[in-house]
């Protein structure tokens, strides 16, 4: 802490004083980089013109395929087109080839597996007799395995069902394909049944994959360590030579060697215990079903330190469900475990087919990649054996948030969910992994429906999901949520955004379209007929089109949805009633014309797809008539609908979010609608009250209307209290930060959105809420609070020191509510001095439990003085950080979303770019997420090219290859849009602020750093 002020001058030096000879030799070498790009270019694209995506002006962009006589856009895509032009052209950043797969002549059957794990070494031995059935004959035994040392002298095939053993020759690595190749001296011979026997050792290390040693602090203060394991996606090759594809199963047998005062868990049950005469125990577990490579589970614990909850048993089914962690946390998982067994009880009849196991146990562990955020976690979804970072379970009735318990309730419900989906019936290749992840992550709604119906969990899934996945599908570089084939690193990509939100937000568009009693019947069927297998995305469609008799055809609707990157915005636009005047009076009815095109941040000729879009409507005369208006499919680009609605009624598009699409709306419409949300908001449902916010700045950004039109209708704010449009608003406003924080009007557009908040701040305030009884208002507190100080608000300021202070002047009592805390600690920090941050960091030196940690990172990363960030940052590298490894990436994301200190961060990433990707660079590890957050504010021609330059210095971009193309696309559209809105933006503003009576005007405290925004 001592050499903030030396780390001070280092980083004003890097930065900003940089002498006129350093900048021409600069300039020299871009101009030379500048020369050698150009010229591999030209070479490249003439030799391979597809791999080179080119940015196409937006000149032949239509605003409407049906543009009508009295239709007005108020599209600004002709001032968006001469931005684009200035763009450069941005070559596509191409991942590595595919991996190969293992040859299916050989056909995995049983896996009996001795594991002999050291802690103190940190070493294990493995002892592996693995059976295989010959289909095809062969010489080459070819198994998937990563950093084991294999003992040759072992390697023999020492049964056979037809007696003949082939003898082992030699082996070979394929460094690329993770491939051990064993050549034998004879053929396999078909039909026959072999047992090849091998002996390896391997290194156990902390790196939260594979089998790792996990860290935690025991009952009397000491630091301990004991083994768990994460083998999804590609991790079991690293514990045993194995066929390490999700569709290729086998069953396990496994027997652990272990010192005594230690107690395993695994996939199975333990059959028995022996005493050895060395004083150690062979512990041997019952074998497992068929099932993948990834669903492997090992844990070897401290007696003393770990254990389960009291069993709970589904008596008729004859099924245990336990919940085990460190003994100290055992009082607070105990909602996790009635929610683990309500959930299991819930899906046991949902899905019509009994939980397989006789018993199923959830484990909770202190180290896991993931962390605490919800980093798409794959942690745990294991057979028999669910193991989940200690977040995922632990929730404190006392004291414990409202997000905590929603967080834990949506986990386990997930997890258990996917020991259909997923673990009974499995992709049958990462490319399709939204079979089970967007399964379990649509399941995990029904049920929470169904364990806590006062949640309305089914709103929460717009907004947490819907919403979500439509944030990160909107650039011309994003993916279809089924990819055909693979690299090692797009199998790790595959845990994104899209394959969990966008793949569970399709299934509940089918569950809508087909109906919810269709729809469980067709995944009950497809359940059913495919257990213990794998399936694709065709057979998920023949059983769900079954289901409807045949009258819907599944694939031909959500082939579209699964192949194509993105989704429709649909535009709707009245031809509005006529009085004929011939006829008099008789009027002819009013029409709505519907048309699709697909929604983009940065638009492209290149994307012309279309989908089949279930297109229903609300009117105000059928809601006040309680009338639903008929499912229409739209699967061209246009189609008309005559409608009998009075033209002074209005017409909202995709009710409930019924489909995932946008909608746009013309202007006399949009009119009337703004009109309803200022007299009476209440009248259009919540989640389209969500959805007219979010679609609407999106649509927004699309340059399909001007941003001020979004402007205008969150005015209707003021009197809005439910969480699910405040939450679309909080989203919304961020994202206005992004584009414009550094932006000279953006204290004025800070004060216009606390004049929206502060009715709604001033009704929850800081008092305590029972979330049992008023579970939303609970829930949106802390967002609201959060705005309400990051716009400078006093009082808010003020109160988040008084609550500090109390607890710095008696730190042995935290009074600050937990889902407070995190809020708490980031405006005392920001706000304070180094006297806080030391405090914080003292605290973080110190404590144990994972949720509080995080807290204390997310008020770390919230201070502005530049030194302290650096020294902060750099905590996160050094060798025995206090800074746990699975928070790291998650805590360098805090510190680059902050609009005080991000250029800071993107120098410190810059420099410590070697050291960042050689630890998180291949693996799924949040790197990408880094990337993506500190561009997130990247908004000028200088930024972008400055980050080019950053990505074209990284030759081999491991698994961030394609947050940089993503990256690249958002800075486009950000300047695009910035170009296109800021004046706009700046003139409605003002006049709004010139002419209310805003009493809450903030100081310019902002500093722009940009200046050639204009
Ligand atoms: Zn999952």
């Amino acid at each position: 802490m001592q050499a903030f002020d030396q780390i001070e001058t280092v980083v004003k030096s890097n930065t900003y004083n940089i002498s006129k000879k350093v900048c021409w030799l600069i300039s020299i070498v871009i101009g030379i980089c500048l020369v050698v790009l150009i010229a591999l270019t030209v070479y490249f694209g003439v030799r391979s013109p597809n791999e080179i995506i080119v940015y196409v002006e937006a000149t032949s962009l239509s605003t409407s395929t049906t543009n009508q006589n009295e239709i007005t856009t108020t599209t600004r895509r002709n001032e968006v087109t001469s931005t684009t032009n200035q763009i450069e052209t941005t070559a596509t950043i191409t991942p590595t080839p595919p991996v190969e797969r293992i040859p299916t002549n050989l056909k995995p059957v049983l896996y009996e597996w001795t594991i002999t794990p050291n802690l103190t070494d940190e070493t294990f031995v493995g002892d592996l007799l693995y059976t295989f059935t010959c289909l095809e004959s062969t010489n080459k035994l070819v198994l998937h395995m990563v950093d084991l040392n294999i003992d040759n002298s072992t390697i023999a095939i020492v049964n056979s069902s037809s007696g003949t053993m082939p003898v082992f020759d030699a082996w070979s690595y394929d460094d690329y394909n993770q491939f051990m190749i064993i050549d034998f001296s004879s053929d396999f011979q078909p039909e026959t049944i072999y047992t090849v026997h091998i002996v390896y050792w391997a290194a156990i290390d902390s790196d939260l994959e594979g089998l790792y040693l996990s860290n935690y602090v025991d009952a009397s203060g000491t630091s301990r360590t004991f083994l768990t394991s994460q083998m999804e996606p590609i991790y079991a090759r690293s514990a045993l030579p194995c066929v390490d594809e999700p569709a290729r199963k086998a069953v396990f047998r496994i027997t652990v060697n272990h010192d005594p005062s230690y107690v395993v868990w695994t996939n199975g049950e333990l059959e028995r215990s022996d005493a050895l005469v060395d004083g150690r125990v062979n512990s041997y577990f019952a074998p497992t079903l068929n099932m993948s490579t990834y669903l492997l589970a090992l844990i070897v614990a401290s007696k003393a330190d770990f254990a389960c909850l009291p069993d709970r048993v589904i008596s008729s089914k004859n099924i245990t469900s336990r919940t085990c962690g460190r003994t100290q946390i055992l009082p607070q998982i105990a909602y996790a475990d009635e929610v683990a067994f309500k959930a299991l009880n819930f899906f046991n009849e949902y899905f019509d087919i009994d939980y397989a196991l006789p018993k199923i146990e959830h484990f909770a562990v202190p180290d896991f990649e993931g962390g605490v955020s919800l980093r798409f976690s794959y942690q745990s979804l294991i057979l028999g054996l669910l193991i989940y970072a200690e977040p995922g379970l632990v929730f404190d009735e006392k004291t414990g948030s409202t997000s905590q318990q929603q967080y834990v309730t949506l986990i386990v419900a997930h997890e258990i969910a996917h020991q259909w989906f997923g673990n009974l019936v499995s992709p049958a290749w990462w490319g399709e992994l939204w079979l089970k992840e967007g399964f379990a992550n649509y399941m995990e709604t029904v049920a929470s429906d169904f364990i806590e119906p006062s949640w309305r969990q089914e709103e929460l899934f717009v907004i947490e999901k819907i919403f979500s996945f439509m944030k990160a599908d909107s650039l011309p570089t994003s993916r279809p949520i089924s990819v055909e084939s693979t690299n090692l690193a797009d199998i790790f990509l595959m845990f994104d955004r899209i394959t969990y939100d966008k793949g569970s937000s399709i299934i509940r568009m089918m569950a809508m379209f087909l109906g919810a009693e269709v729809f469980q019947q067709g995944i009950r069927n497809y359940l059913k007929s495919l257990s213990y297998s794998s399936a694709t995305q065709q057979d998920l469609w023949r059983y769900l089109t079954e289901a409807t008799n045949n009258t819907v055809d599944v694939e031909r609707i959500m082939t579209g949805w699964t192949h194509q990157a993105g989704y429709p915005v649909i535009e709707i636009n009245r031809i509005y009633t006529k009085n004929d005047q011939q006829l008099q009076q008789q009027k002819v009815n009013g029409e709505l014309i519907i048309t699709q095109q697909p929604f983009n941040l940065f638009p492209s000729t290149t994307k012309q797809e279309t989908w089949w879009v279930p297109f229903k409507y609300l009117d105000q005369a059928s809601l006040e008539l309680s009338n639903e208006n008929p499912l229409i499919w739209l699967n061209s680009t246009s189609t008309t609908l005559s409608v009998t609605t009075s033209d002074s009624n209005w017409i909202i598009g995709n009710p409930n979010y019924f489909g995932t699409y946008r909608v746009k709306y013309d202007p006399r419409n949009f009119q009337l609608i703004l009109t309803q949300l200022q007299t009476n908001h209440t009248l259009i449902p919540v989640i389209n009250r969500g959805a007219l916010i979010d679609d609407t700045f999106a649509v927004s950004r699309a340059f399909l209307i001007n941003a001020t039109d979004a402007y205008r209708l969150i005015d209707y704010l003021k009197d809005e209290r439910d969480f699910v449009p405040w939450t679309a608003a909080f989203s919304a406003i961020d994202q206005q930060e992004y584009l414009l924080g550094d932006n000279e009007i953006y204290p004025e557009i800070q004060s216009y959105f606390l004049s929206l908040v502060l009715p709604l701040y001033n009704s929850i305030g800081w008092g305590y809420i029972n979330q049992t009884a008023d579970w939303r208002r609970a829930l949106l507190q802390p967002k609201v609070l959060r705005a309400v100080c990051s716009f400078g608000y006093p009082e808010c300021i003020d109160r988040v020191k008084t609550m500090f202070r109390q607890w710095y002047l008696n730190s042995t009592e935290n009074g600050i509510p937990t889902s407070l805390r995190s809020l708490v600690y980031c405006f005392a920090v920001s706000e304070g001095s180094y006297e806080e941050f030391q405090f914080l960091w003292n605290r973080l030196e110190n404590e144990v439990e994972s949720i509080e940690t995080s807290n204390l990172l997310d008020g770390l990363a919230c201070t502005k003085d530049r030194s302290r960030t650096v020294w902060f940052l750099n905590q996160h590298l050094k060798d025995g950080s206090v800074i746990r490894e699975q928070d790291i990436t998650d805590s360098i994301v805090n510190v680059a979303s902050s609009r005080d200190v991000y250029p800071i961060a993107w120098i410190w990433i810059q420099e410590n770019w070697s050291k960042l990707f050689a630890k998180w660079g291949k693996t799924d590890s949040g790197l990408d997420d880094v990337i993506d957050e500190i561009t997130n504010r990247f908004v000028t021609v200088r930024q972008l090219n400055e980050f080019k330059i950053f990505a074209d210095s990284i030759v081999d971009k491991g698994t961030v290859y394609r947050q940089f193309q993503l990256s690249l696309d958002k800075i486009n559209a950000a300047i695009a849009w910035n170009t296109a809105n800021i004046a706009s933006i700046t003139e409605l503003i003002r006049s709004m602020n010139d002419s209310s009576t805003m009493s809450h005007r903030l100081s310019s405290f902002t500093i722009p750093l940009h200046d050639d925004l204009h």
